[in-house]
């Protein structure tokens, strides 16, 4: 029997990511276990957003480095990358394998974030098979660091506008447009010095790396950097289309914020979906921008806004728009995507946002804010033509012109077109027998395979 460790990244999106990859490996592979490995915070959140786990997977803890009590985000991400290169990981297999009743684990499957998994698979004599969740331009450029670093020098500010032609795979972008920590930011920031460590280590470690993409998408040149320096590259994403249909799509009236069922009154195509996923926030004037915009475009609107946020609205702002406008602290943003009412997507280009919204064929006006958004933001307005990206932070006139020219303008329907163009590439890569099917089979078999 194949025991598979399934470990996670457990911050911002990345663990319910792997989960419902490591559901779709359960459910491709029902003879085999699985454990999935995350912190225990992870984990409780994990089981309270999510439905129960499938008969041959359980969540196994691993430790989180303890850090104190109201540590930063970032410096729990540090102890957490400490802890798990100290032996964390290691120990996380070994207390798999005594879950499982002693069955050895002869494959890591794992969140590429961890690169120490890499050492750590070896140690028990374990496959290596990371699952990458950004961008493959955003991978060519990790993995390219060092070359662009000694090309760009400390010149990164000087030359920001210059496109990076002399480095295959990043030809449309300009040097502003590398994610965070290739050659600008803080190199010893936690997510930037473990990008670059992994960047070290995928070629010669992995076994096969899974790529959150369908074919058709990335240009050849990307296709092309990616193969020359990766073992098996397995374009088989978007990721979410992988889980098994009951996880992804929950009833409208099981939703508890009702965006669906208020989805439904509206007309098709006329809502503007805005969401800046798990992480990113604007600053307070920039949100009284957008919710000025939102409200001046005329368009009706579903915001996902946190919580914390809604005191920082304009006065009056939600009794005024309360007929044009619903404002959730969640939505089931795939399901919302789908719904044939949204006609734009206010996005801050989080990879798994903007493949939820071109998979279901939406425009998207990009706001991005740190990591790879910028690249992926790019990526979306001059390289698949499907949206806009706002140049620097959003104003008033800008979200209420980028939002009007989505829902109703000729821009607009040329970008809906094109999104629709590769919505249905990527439902030919998941109809039975399609690329994104054979590479996932092809996956679940190296997983497998003894
Ligand atoms: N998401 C959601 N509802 C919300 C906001 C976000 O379901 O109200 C999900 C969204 O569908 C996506 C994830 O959260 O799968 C955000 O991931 P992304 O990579 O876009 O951004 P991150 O949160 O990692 O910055």
């Amino acid at each position: 029997m194949a025991h598979v460790a399934v470990v996670t990244f457990p911050f911002s999106s990345h663990a319910a990511v792997l989960l419902s990859f490591a559901r779709a490996l359960a459910a491709a592979a029902p003879a085999a276990t699985f454990s999935f490995l995350s912190t225990a915070a992870s984990i409780a959140h994990l089981r309270k957003a999510e439905a129960a786990l499938p008969g041959n997977m359980r969540f196994v803890e691993v430790t989180d480095g303890a850090p104190p009590v109201d540590a930063p985000v970032p410096r729990q991400m540090e102890v957490f990358m400490e802890a798990a290169e100290a032996g964390g990981v290691e120990e996380g297999l070994e207390a798999a394998r005594v879950a499982a009743g002693g069955a050895r684990v002869r494959c890591v499957v794992g969140d590429a974030f961890l690169w120490m998994a890499a050492e750590a698979s070896a140690k028990v004599v374990a496959k290596w098979v990371p699952v990458w969740t950004g961008a493959s331009n955003a991978l060519v450029a990790h993995l390219g660091t060092d070359a662009v670093r000694e090309d760009v020098g400390d010149k990164a500010a000087s030359r920001a506008d210059e496109l990076l032609t002399s480095h295959p795979g990043l030809e449309s972008y300009r040097i502003r447009d590398l994610p965070d920590g290739v050659v600008s930011g803080d190199f010893n920031y936690v997510i930037n010095l473990l990008l670059h460590r992994m960047a070290q280590r995928l070629p010669h470690a992995a076994a096969a790396v899974a790529l959150n993409t369908f074919p058709g998408l990335d240009p050849p040149t990307v296709t092309a950097a990616l193969n020359a320096v990766l073992p098996n590259c397995l374009p088989l994403g978007p990721y979410h289309l992988l889980a098994p249909a009951t996880d992804t799509t929950a009833p409208a009236d099981d939703e508890p914020n009702g965006c669906l069922a208020w989805l439904d009154r509206r007309a098709p195509r006329t809502v503007a979906y805005v969401s800046f996923g798990t992480v990113a926030s604007p600053r307070p004037d920039e949100l009284r921008e957008l919710a000025a915009g939102l409200e001046a475009s005329g368009a009706p609107f579903l915001w996902s806004l946190r919580e914390e946020s809604w005191p920082l609205l304009p006065p009056g702002f939600l009794d005024r728009t309360k007929h044009a406008g619903l404002v959730v602290p969640w939505a089931p943003q795939v399901g919302v995507l789908r719904h044939a009412s949204v006609g734009a997507f206010v996005t801050h280009a989080g990879w798994a946002s903007v493949m939820e919204g071109v998979s279901s064929g939406v425009p998207m006006a990009c706001r991005p804010f740190f990591g790879d958004q910028q690249m992926n933001a790019r990526s979306v307005s001059h390289v698949w033509g499907f949206g806009t990206a706002f140049d620097g932070t959003m104003t008033r006139d800008g979200v209420a012109r980028a939002v009007a020219s989505l829902v109703g303008g000729e821009e607009g329907s040329r970008m809906r077109a094109r999104a629709q163009e590769l919505q249905a590439k990527v439902a030919k890569a998941f109809e039975p027998g399609g690329e994104c099917r054979k590479n996932f089979d092809k996956f679940v078999e190296i997983v497998c395979a003894p």
